[in-house]
């Protein structure tokens, strides 16, 4: 028999790598199973890090579009498909590597291949070897997510998962993306950029479910003419395959009555959790109502010997949100007793063009909850940097305790949103109030000005309004 080794990670993804990098730091002795050569998960592998590249790649095409405004044209780009994907590669590639080497360095030792439990210490791992068997104290699971699919879609290469489209198979003529969040509204930015005509259904009544609809606003006046058609409230009923492409009908309220030809279909309706294949009752872990593993704060889960992070452990689906509570999780085995996680300040960040971003307590939420809260706005048209970049179509807010003037959440809709984002996630950890931010000088002129400006016309205020 094998010996029983310290901690083992079950998947490799930045929840499962950062579980491991950080017990390894701790003194640990850890395995990594995963199928892959180094640690990265669909988020370097097949996810954030390939569509953002791609994402990078054809905001060139929308900047330089927007530049002929400022006098200065260029011709329509001619994109070489190849390059593209070679490039995108090689930045999967070298941060692919990079983990790899991070992990040896840290003398973590890495089982290729799928791993199953056979109790709760014990892992059977299909490698290309053969089966090996594998028992540690402690196991993490961290199997990651992969994409729903929806059953009247054919089995057709022409039907794409993210992952797929991430290939670029190839610039579809026409292109059907089905589902109006994330990933949906990602990738239709990019394959519009490529010069693809892109029609969108969501069968909710707005974009990006979860977000304010006033930042989605933002997102819709500056791309809703950019797509040959958005059906919101409208569902596929069904999809032929034919030699000239892929025969759509739709149903709901904004479902065309003839049906429609795409040479190429996007699916993009959510993610489900990777447990079916992983024994989860020889494990003896629990599950929640909505499918994933229960846990608690400190990520343990209802075997003793058994803990859960990221995708598996519950939305929001996030890499970071992942990375962090492997992180965490990655003391609690190593024997730090405080060690838990607290998920207020998790930003979601939406990398279209304008991007969405928002952190904490959102308007809509305190709605819903009947919260008191007080909103202040500041709107890019008066952000003399916005101006500047052509970008004053923007919207930065805050959501404070009108009581306290602490700060709850903080929502941006604009360019570099992500970016921007990161301040209100540190205010709203912090506990800061409205008065820290409008007293903490912004250098000008920074988009960054735009959270002071609403900080001050919280107080009435603001000079630049
Ligand atoms: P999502 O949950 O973001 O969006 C799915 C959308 O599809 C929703 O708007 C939903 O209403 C709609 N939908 C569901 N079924 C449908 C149907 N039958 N017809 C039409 N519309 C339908 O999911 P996603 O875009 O697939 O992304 C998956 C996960 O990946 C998300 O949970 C997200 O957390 C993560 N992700 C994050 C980022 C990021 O952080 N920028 C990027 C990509 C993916």
């Amino acid at each position: 028999m094998a010996q029983k080794r310290e901690i083992v990670v079950l998947g490799a993804g930045p929840a499962g790598y950062a579980a491991a990098f950080m017990a390894a730091d701790k003194g640990k002795k850890v395995t990594i199973v995963d199928p892959e050569e180094n640690p990265g998960g669909v988020c370097l592998y097949r996810g954030c890090i390939p569509t953002k590249a791609l994402l990078h790649a054809v905001k060139t095409v929308h900047e330089a579009r927007l530049a002929g405004e400022w006098g200065i044209a260029f011709e329509d780009p001619k994109i070489d498909l190849e390059a593209l994907r070679s490039w995108k590669e090689q930045v999967v590639g070298k941060l692919t590597r990079g983990t790899g080497q991070l992990a040896k360095r840290r003398k973590i030792e890495h089982i290729r291949g799928r791993g199953r439990f056979s109790d709760p210490h014990r892992l059977v791992v299909d490698t290309p070897d053969g089966e090996k068997r594998v028992e540690a104290e402690t196991i993490i699971v961290a199997t990651g997510s992969r994409a729903q699919t929806l059953p009247m879609m054919p089995d057709d290469e022409r039907v794409w998962s993210a992952e797929r489209s991430l290939d670029l198979p190839f610039v579809p003529d026409r292109m059907l993306v089905v589902g109006g969040g994330y990933i949906g509204l990602e990738m239709s930015y990019t394959y519009l950029g490529l010069g693809s005509e892109v029609d969108l259904v969501e069968m909710t009544e707005g974009l990006m479910p979860g977000a304010d609809r006033d930042l989605v606003k933002v997102f819709e006046k500056a791309n809703a003419d950019q797509y040959r058609r958005i059906m919101l409230e409208t569902l596929v009923d069904s999809v032929d395959s034919g030699k000239d492409g892929l025969k759509v009908s739709f149903k709901g309220k904004a479902a065309p009555p003839e049906a429609q030809t795409y040479d190429a279909i996007l699916v993009a309706t959510g993610r489900k959790p990777n447990l079916e294949a992983i024994g989860i009752e020889e494990a003896g872990i629990e599950l929640t109502d909505s499918g994933f593993v229960k846990v608690d704060s400190r990520m343990q889960t209802s075997a003793d010997s058994i803990y859960a992070v990221g995708d598996v452990a519950g939305p929001p689906m996030l890499a970071h949100k992942g990375k962090h509570e492997g992180r965490v999780v990655g003391q609690v085995v190593a024997g730090d007793r405080a060690a838990s996680v607290d998920t207020t300040t998790i930003p979601a960040v939406m990398y279209t063009d304008p991007e969405i971003a928002w952190v904490g307590l959102t308007e809509t939420e305190a709605k819903n909850e009947g919260r008191d809260v007080k909103v202040s706005r500041f709107p890019w048209a008066a952000s003399g940097r916005a101006i500047t970049m052509g970008r004053s179509a923007g919207l930065t807010k805050l959501v404070i305790d009108p009581a306290t003037e602490r700060i709850l959440g903080v929502a941006i809709a604009g360019a570099h949103a992500g970016e921007l984002i990161i301040e209100g996630a540190l205010a709203v950890e912090m506990a800061a109030t409205a008065r820290d931010l409008e007293l903490t000088v912004h250098p000008h002129p920074t988009l960054s000005e735009t959270l002071a400006g609403a900080a001050e016309r919280f107080y009435g205020t603001a000079t630049d309004i």
